[in-house]
């Protein structure tokens, strides 16, 4: 009997999707408590493609895979929407928004590559921080000065690629359009940008 990883019951009626997918690792409860948006929102400069509300069931289940290292539920955040996203980005490179290197090294990953890894797409780091002031404990308005503390890694090549930020949760949006700014200066062919959810504060 399959486990479901998020609520760690046997699954006793497979659900729908797992008829057609292996990635299904969630009993159709814990599905269903997620609450899709999937669309483009505009933000800044441009347009974000989001998957879900960042609401309750999607906040504690990062907390359950980021802060109590819950590492095998890594692939049940794109869910239902990996095959799609798979063919609409099959020819994309995926660029991670960066987290604090101190906590990549207690956990020894970083937690946005592990859930967009199911997309199986090669992924470059070309963006870094370059201070370790964690966001969480930033005021709003140091929020929106984060531009200062991202800078592109050395000796990267993205010239004429086609290339997918991406990230856990959308709040301001200037991480990303920091990020797009920097990578358009490596003349790539396209940039999308693709977030997990998306702060209720921020009416879509
Ligand atoms: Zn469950």
């Amino acid at each position: 009997m399959p486990i479901c990883k998020v609520c760690l019951k046997e699954m006793t009626t497979p659900s729908f999707l797992s008829f057609f997918s292996k990635e299904n690792i969630m009993c159709p409860e814990c599905q269903n408590k997620f609450r899709p948006v999937f669309r483009k929102v505009s933000k800044l400069d441009g347009n974000i493609y989001v998957l879900y509300h960042y609401d309750e069931t999607i906040r504690s289940l990062l907390y359950q895979f980021k802060v109590a290292d819950d590492y095998e539920i890594y692939s049940v955040f794109l869910g239902r929407f990996a095959p799609y996203l798979r063919l609409k980005f099959h020819d994309y490179i995926l660029v991670p928004a960066p987290s604090v290197s101190i906590d990549n090294e207690r956990r020894g990953y970083n937690h946005v590559e592990m859930m967009f890894s199911v997309l199986k797409l090669p992924l470059v780091r070309a963006v870094k921080k370059i201070n370790s002031n964690k966001q969480t404990n930033r005021t709003k308005r140091e929020r929106y000065q984060i531009k200062d503390d991202l800078a592109l890694e050395d000796n990267i090549n993205l010239a004429g690629k086609k290339v997918l930020l991406i990230d856990d949760v959308l709040t301001t949006g200037s991480t990303l359009n920091t990020m797009e700014q920097l990578i358009k200066t490596l003349k790539p062919a396209k940039i999308e940008k693709l977030v997990l959810s998306i702060v209720a504060s921020h009416p879509l």
